[in-house]
């Protein structure tokens, strides 16, 4: 009998005599993913999701043989699962190392860093840490009750997230790393493309995609391997092949963020209508195929007067925001101010 049959004959049985079994071995199946059907075991989901993640690299061309990749690494599931692929299927073709970003958010991103050291240690991967402290003179924790005081200045992840892209593109030039990965996962990207249609930020929107980003001057190219994997399998991979990573605490700034939003609205399509993400990261794709490429796109781009990233104007998006937030007098609230912003709100990490 072939392989797939005896395993839809074997499956067909165990429907009447217990536990779904696995599609390829009919063994006891240890997960279902709705969008399939597909029913796995632990060995065969992990060969199943290990294809997709070197599928997505080879689909998206996001890196040839010997280029260096600095893995963006928070310590938690994404980019801790994401460095244990790259490590196992491309260590002998890529140098890889690590880049840890500390923002500087207390009971939250300290443990997170501590996860995120470890598994790099684990796997005799090189890492480097740097903190919002040390680079931009100020803490999130310092800076979010500041931005939460004054909405106009923007939301707080939105914050956040330029000033950790501006440390991850510089790091990254300074390490010199060919590519910058980042732990996105579908649900990320599903969410980003929708909430880029709902703000009708079309530039955003076409710069979007597995390898973001931009080829331009002083901008390294930022890749996701996880772009076509739903963010609840990487969680299963994690659990099932025993790696370990931070995922206590959620941070207590990222119940503000518009994102969650679109999470739940997501989420709960996906659940209703499984593979709703995918199909929405799909019609991504095939849309940006199809749009006309933009004549005269090159940009004017300088040095930022602070830092040295890239930007069109005086100061870098990330240098003009600290800047905005100082000018708005409230940084000299900043120092043994208390946080008010606890984790008495719902968990909901969130990623910009
Ligand atoms: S949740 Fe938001 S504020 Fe917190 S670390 Fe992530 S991007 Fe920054
Ligand atoms: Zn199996
Ligand atoms: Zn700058």
């Amino acid at each position: 009998m072939a392989k797939a049959s005896k395993a839809s004959a074997l499956r067909g049985k165990k429907a009447f005599a217990g536990p779904p079994a696995c599609d390829k071995c009919g063994e006891k199946a240890a997960i279902t993913l709705a969008y399939g059907p597909h029913r796995f075991c632990e060995k065969h989901f992990s060969s199943f999701f290990e294809a997709r993640f070197r599928k997505t690299i080879r689909k998206y061309k996001l890196f040839r043989p010997r280029e260096k990749l600095l893995v963006a690494l928070s310590g938690g599931k994404d980019s801790v699962v994401t460095l244990h692929l790259l490590h196992k299927f491309y260590s002998k073709s890529n140098p890889i190392e690590a880049l840890i970003i500390n923002e500087g958010v207390g009971g939250y991103r300290d443990l997170a860093v501590g996860a995120a050291a470890k598994n790099c240690e684990k796997l005799g991967v090189d890492y480097r840490i740097v903190s919002f402290e040390e680079e931009f003179g100020i803490t999130n924790d310092e800076l979010m009750p500041l931005i939460l005081k004054n909405p106009g200045l923007g939301g707080t992840c939105a914050f956040c997230g330029a000033m950790r892209r501006s440390l991850m593109n510089r790091y990254a030039k300074e390490m010199k790393a060919k590519r910058l990965v980042t732990g996105h996962n579908l649900d990320d990207e599903a969410q980003s493309v929708v909430m880029n249609v709902f703000n009708n930020d079309y530039d955003k929107f076409v710069r979007a995609g597995a390898g973001a980003g931009e080829a331009a001057w002083g901008f390294v190219k930022r890749i996701k391997p996880l772009y076509e994997t739903p963010e609840k399998e990487v969680l299963a991979y994690a659990s099932f092949n025993g790696i370990r990573h931070y995922s206590e605490e959620c941070c207590p700034y990222s119940w503000t963020a518009k994102r969650n939003e679109f999470r739940e609205m997501l989420d709960d399509f996906e659940k209703r209508f499984p593979g709703t993400k995918y199909s929405i990261v799909r019609f991504f794709e095939s849309a940006k195929s199809k749009l006309p490429k933009k004549k005269g796109e090159k940009r004017d781009l300088a040095a930022c007067g602070r830092c040295g990233e890239p930007t069109e104007r005086e100061l870098c998006g990330a240098c003009l925001q600290i800047e905005k937030v100082l000018n708005k007098g409230a940084l000299k609230e900043r120092r043994g101010g208390k946080r008010k912003f606890g984790a008495k709100k719902p968990c909901r990490p969130t990623r910009e």
